[in-house]
């Protein structure tokens, strides 16, 4: 699916990108099919023979691939600059297909403190099933990354930024020492959108998303997607035709609807949580914030220089008391939802404590580094003004 990367610009790419050039004409129809297909049907036995021996195309099996879901590869190649894409049911299934598919049995995986929970609990409680061994270094200790590189790892993973700490891990820099010894670099850019950051010109091999989240945009479906370079999505393509954690083709259909506002709605997301992290940040009743876009946060060097577009729509911050002052100050706000996830046009609120980590011990928590005063804000579309007057006053009950 090697596509050429033209000139044009992120929303008309996000628009028109695989559309046109991807699909065959259905109806004259001026949106992408649902092909809500099973399976493709041949014409005769020499059309079977000839798609086996690679002279007639087809996708065959819907756990092969569908058109409409193709659609979707092809726009995230051209968003995101890569070569192949493979879009899947959930961004889990796409960090699980990815790393059985990349790392060799006994290998060795890097990944960094501040990760999405379940990642870390399929890279610290099944890999180990296949020998697989895990380090886990601080974001932007390149030492660490350095001695775990000299040390055979096969594969380094973290989010930019992570999740709930927004912590910017150097993607030139992780990927210049990677490179020498051949492991492998996949960077989760969720949180920045291809229009916040474009890891793979940054020196990614691949690229993960879940487009559940601000891909899809809109809170009603779940998707996952690789996109890189095709000596590694090919593998990772097979094993998930064998997987088999495929996405419905009416949902890639949502996918796709949504993808085409993406840099609008990323652009009102940057607005909102750059104008919350700054009014946080003045307020006294908020001990700390955590937003790559201001100057205090660790990697606000490393984010400027590779977050083009914005800083991304989620904004974390401490609560000045514990964990029932920040549970009030959620349930005084009036315009987000209490509820997990991100990215899509409503703003959604989460302690991550009690959402998250409820099942661990404080003592747990400390280790994982969740504090209880911690409050995840996803900024979606609304006017900035009413995100602002609302924390306002649920500010003044505390
Ligand atoms: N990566 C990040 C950064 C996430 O926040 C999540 C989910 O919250 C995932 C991956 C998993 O994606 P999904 O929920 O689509 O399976």
């Amino acid at each position: 699916m090697s596509r050429e990367r033209d000139k044009s610009g992120p929303s008309t790419r996000a628009v028109h990108g695989g559309e046109r050039t991807t699909r065959s004409r259905v109806s004259d129809s001026l949106t992408t099919p649902i092909v809500q297909t099973a399976a493709f049907w041949f014409r005769d036995t020499q059309e079977v023979i000839a798609y086996q021996e690679g002279r007639h195309a087809s996708f065959e099996y819907g756990r092969y691939g569908n058109p409409t879901t193709r659609v979707v590869e092809a726009k995230l190649c051209e968003l995101e600059g890569g070569a192949d894409c493979v879009v899947s049911a959930s961004g889990m299934n796409s960090v699980t297909t990815m790393l059985l598919a990349l790392v060799p049995q006994n290998g060795h995986v890097v990944t960094t403190h501040d990760c999405y929970r379940r990642t870390r609990q399929f890279m610290q409680t099944v890999m180990p099933k296949m020998g697989v061994r895990c380090t886990v270094i601080d974001p932007s200790d390149l030492h660490a990354l350095e001695r775990a590189v000299a040390d055979g790892a096969n594969l380094f993973f973290s989010e930019s930024p992570t999740n709930p700490y927004l912590r910017c891990v150097d993607v030139s820099a992780v990927a210049e020492r990677c490179r020498a010894k051949g492991t492998v670099v996949v960077i989760d850019s969720t949180l920045a959108t291809p229009v916040n950051q474009q890891a793979l010109a940054l020196g990614a091999d691949v690229v993960l998303h879940s487009v559940t989240k601000y891909l899809a945009g809109h809170n009603d479906v779940l998707a996952g997607a690789l996109v890189g370079k095709e000596s590694f999505i090919r593998p990772i393509r097979e094993l998930h035709g064998v997987l088999g954690g495929v996405i419905d083709p009416h949902a890639a259909y949502l996918v796709l609807r949504g993808m085409k506002t993406l840099s609008l709605r990323v652009a009102r997301a940057n607005e909102n949580a750059a104008a919350i992290a700054r009014f946080l940040e003045q307020h006294d009743k908020i001990e700390r914030v955590h937003y790559p876009g201001l100057p205090s946060h660790p990697d606000h060097a490393v984010a400027r220089r590779q977050m083009g577009g914005g800083f991304g729509g989620m904004v974390s911050f401490e609560v000045r008391g514990g964990l029932e002052t920040a549970s009030k100050l959620i349930d005084a706000l009036r315009v987000p939802y209490i509820a997990p996830s991100m990215g899509g046009v409503e703003s959604l609120v989460e302690q991550p404590t009690v959402i998250s980590y409820w099942d661990k011990s404080p003592e747990e928590r400390a280790q994982i580094g969740i504090r209880d005063n911690l409050v995840r804000y996803s900024c979606g579309v609304e006017d900035t003004d009413d995100l602002i007057r609302d924390l306002e006053q649920a500010l003044e009950r505390l």
